[in-house]
Order: C-alpha cells, then sequence, then structure tokens
C-alpha cells in the first residue's frame, strides 16, 4: 500500500536562506511507515512544497522510500494532490497540533480536491483489510472514538499516533547519497474550497451559572471537535478513557485550582478521566501535593498547547497564564467574575466549581452512555 506524507519546510528557524525540515513531521513518516508494514508493503512518499530540496533528505534518513519535493503552486495542498499522487496513494498523511489552524485547513483542502474522506486528529492509526482504522475525538467533543473509513482516505495525526524512531549519524549520512526527485506542479490557479480563516475561536463569553452552564461548556467543547469529512462508512465506538493523559500533546486539559476542596478535586479527576483530558494544577495544587509539579501549567511548570483549557477554581495568576500562551479555547469556572482568568477565558462561567462540575459529569457520564 503506497502512503504518501506531507511535510513542513520551516525557513526562520534555520537562519536566512536555510530550510529545516519541521521536526514534529517525523512523527508522519513513523506512521506511514507502520501503515505501509501492516498492509504488507509498498512506498512511502515524502512530500514537500517550495523550498530548498535537499532537506527532504531528513525524511529519507527516517525511513520514507521517495522524497518529493514540488515546485509552484504555492503550499496549496490541492497543488501536491493533483500533480504528485495522481491518487495513487492509499492514504495521504500530514501532522496536526491542535493549534495547527493552517495545516489543518491545508488537509481538509487536500480531502475535498481528491474527494476523499478526512480521518482529523488521529491519535492512533491502523489497517485492517482495505479500511483505516483511527481513533480520533468525538464529534462532541467528549472523549475519542474509533473509526473505520474505507481507503483511499487523508489522515491528519498528532504526536501520539507514533513513536518516531531515532535519527541515527549513519542514516543521516546515508541519506545525503538519497536522491531528491523534483516536481513542477501545474499552475492550479488556487481554487478555495475551505476558507482558510476557518472559525474564530476567541469569543469572549461571561455566563452566570444558573444550573445550566454546563452546557454551555459542553457546546464550546463540541466547537473544537476537529472537522472531518466523513467516511463512506464510518463505525464509530467510544474508546474507554484513560485513567492519567499527560500534559504533553493532550488535546483537552483540565487545572485545578486552590479554589476546590477535597470533594471538587475528585469531581475535577474524574471530569478529567471521561472526557479524556489530562489533568493539570496551579502553584498551590502542587504544594499541597495534591498534583505531581510535573502538572504544574505556568511560569515555573509547563507552557501547554491544548485545543482545550478548562480552568477550574483558579484565580489566574500572571505566573500561571504564562503557561497558557498555546492554548486554543480558553474556559473558566470561579465564583468571582473578576478573578483575572474570567477575563483571559473565551467563556467565562461565574458559578460554584463544586455545582458546575456534578452538572458536568452528570452530563458528560450520560453522553458517554448513550448509543
Ligand atoms: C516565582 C513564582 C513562580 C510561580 N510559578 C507558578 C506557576 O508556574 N504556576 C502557577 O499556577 N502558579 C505559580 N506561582 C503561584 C502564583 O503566583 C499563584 O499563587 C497561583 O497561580 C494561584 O493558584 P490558584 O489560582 O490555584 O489559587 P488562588 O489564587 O488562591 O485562586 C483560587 C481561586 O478559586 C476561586 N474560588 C474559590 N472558591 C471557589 C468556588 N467554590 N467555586 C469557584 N471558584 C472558587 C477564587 O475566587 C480564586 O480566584 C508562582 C509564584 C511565584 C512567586
Amino acid at each position: 500500500m503506497d502512503v504518501a506524507v506531507i511535510v513542513r519546510l520551516l525557513g526562520a528557524a534555520a537562519g536566512p536562506g536555510r530550510w529545516v525540515m519541521d521536526e514534529r513531521d517525523d512523527v508522519g513518516i513513523a506512521v506511514a511507515r507502520q501503515l505501509r508494514d501492516q498492509a504488507g508493503g509498498g512506498v512511502v512518499t515524502a512530500i514537500a512544497v517550495g523550498g530548498g530540496g535537499l532537506e527532504l533528505r531528513r525524511a529519507l534518513a527516517l525511513g520514507a522510500d521517495r522524497a518529493v519535493m514540488v515546485e509552484g503552486g504555492g503550499d496549496d495542498a490541492g497543488a501536491v494532490a493533483a500533480s504528485v499522487l495522481g491518487g495513487r496513494a492509499e492514504v495521504v498523511v500530514a501532522v496536526v497540533e491542535w493549534t495547527d489552524a493552517a495545516p489543518a485547513r491545508r488537509a481538509e483542502r487536500l480531502a475535498e480536491r481528491l474527494g476523499r474522506p478526512l480521518v482529523s486528529f488521529a491519535s492512533s492509526v491502523g489497517v485492517d483489510g482495505s479500511s483505516m482504522v483511527a481513533v480520533r475525538p468525538a464529534d462532541d467533543g467528549i472523549g475519542d472514538v474509533e473509526v473505520r473509513c474505507p481507503r483511499p482516505v487523508v489522515v491528519t495525526v498528532t504526536a501520539a499516533a507514533a513513536a518516531v524512531p531515532t535519527l541515527t549519524y549513519a542514516a543521516l549520512k546515508s541519506s545525503r547519497e538519497a536522491v531528491v526527485e523534483r516536481l513542477v506542479s501545474p499552475d492550479t490557479a488556487s481554487r478555495p474550497v475551505v476558507n482558510d480563516q476557518g472559525a474564530p475561536l476567541r469569543r469572549r463569553e461571561l455566563v452566570h451559572d444558573d444550573g445550566q452552564a454546563h452546557r454551555r461548556i459542553l457546546e464550546r467543547l463540541r466547537e473544537v471537535s476537529g472537522g472531518h469529512r466523513p467516511c463512506a462508512v464510518q463505525v464509530g465506538r467510544r474508546v474507554d478513557p484513560v485513567p492519567e493523559r499527560a500534559l504533553a500533546g493532550a488535546r483537552i486539559i483540565v487545572a485545578a485550582g486552590r479554589g476546590l476542596d477535597d470533594t471538587g478535586f475528585a469531581t475535577t479527576q474524574e471530569l478529567a478521566r471521561l472526557i479524556g483530558a489530562a489533568l493539570a494544577g496551579t502553584g498551590p495544587t502542587v504544594d499541597a501535593a495534591l498534583l505531581p509539579a510535573s502538572r504544574l501549567v505556568g511560569q515555573s511548570g509547563t507552557t501547554v498547547a491544548p485545543a482545550v483549557y478548562l480552568a477550574v477554581g483558579v484565580s489566574g495568576a500572571g505566573q500561571h497564564l504564562a503557561g497558557l500562551s498555546g492554548a486554543g479555547l480558553i474556559m473558566a469556572v470561579n465564583h468571582d467574575p473578576a478573578a483575572p482568568i474570567m477575563a483571559a477565558a473565551d467563556l467565562a462561567v461565574a458559578g460554584d466549581a463544586q455545582a458546575v462540575l456534578s452538572h458536568l459529569v452528570q452530563a458528560v457520564t450520560s453522553i458517554r452512555h448513550s448509543p
């Protein structure tokens, strides 16, 4: 089975006139190899658009069989589809992170042009007969589902989708001899299929909890579950919640602050488990040993980049907000509408943390149990 991987070339990081392959795309190569091997063989082609060319040798050193640099046609994925793939690759892989709006949209455009389904934000992928199987976020944003999609298909994967093989000096050295093919793309006169701007995430909103605010949280969660073109056959089964998800690469993070008592903290843990979120904490929750230091978000801890950050009983001190620069949608629950986190949040819920959390857990439990 032939697999194509779209890789990105970064200019600025390498200095004037130099380009490097985005290291995040190493995952894409690993996923492509995995799919090819599961299918019993085939060709993995790494494709980049624009840029220099030699940088694609990294992809060859990581195990791609072929590297193609497409020149012209901008970075329009449609050009890649039309001129390079020609419909041969059964699976086209692109790597995305949650806040990566542009590459995600390019994959949508590519799928649109090829007339193929798109499975987006897959955290695991595999081959089963003539289908591709994957785990992706449920459409309602709550946890993950298994999908089965007939090939050919386009898939965007997150960093969780494969372990990246170590890049050895020997592999890099031998890839220096390898040929990077060049291909001049025909002028595809960019035909926008999907609006590049995407939906604006920042929609500031203050809601006073009247017993229903949890519904608004669930609605906003659903909005960021990631667009995808449905498969002709999509059989979804909710994947069991993972007990402890790492902060790195998490799609959703729920942060617990000092405003939570013991019951509130336990309910937050339960919510995180149910929605497939990673649990994070503030300085005081870590100081109180409720969470390990590895879960601290902020200036003295980790900077995170989830699609959704839900802060509960967190004031939003500057040292904490410093760790949220990469977050997509920020939601907060605090009984003080004037707390700094409420001004930083896209959805600020003014209300008692325990009440909102209990309603959320009840609602999510019934969604998870619905067919
Ligand atoms: C050098 C230095 C580095 C630091 N680094 C970090 C860091 O990396 N990360 C970090 O997080 N902190 C860091 N801190 C600590 C930081 O200054 C704050 O003290 C901390 O972030 C506050 O944590 P908190 O929001 O959980 O608690 P608090 O500030 O006490 O806030 C608790 C919030 O809960 C709300 N609340 C109370 N009861 C309820 C209820 N029933 N329902 C709803 N809301 C309720 C309150 O209104 C309040 O806003 C650092 C401090 C220093 C000095």
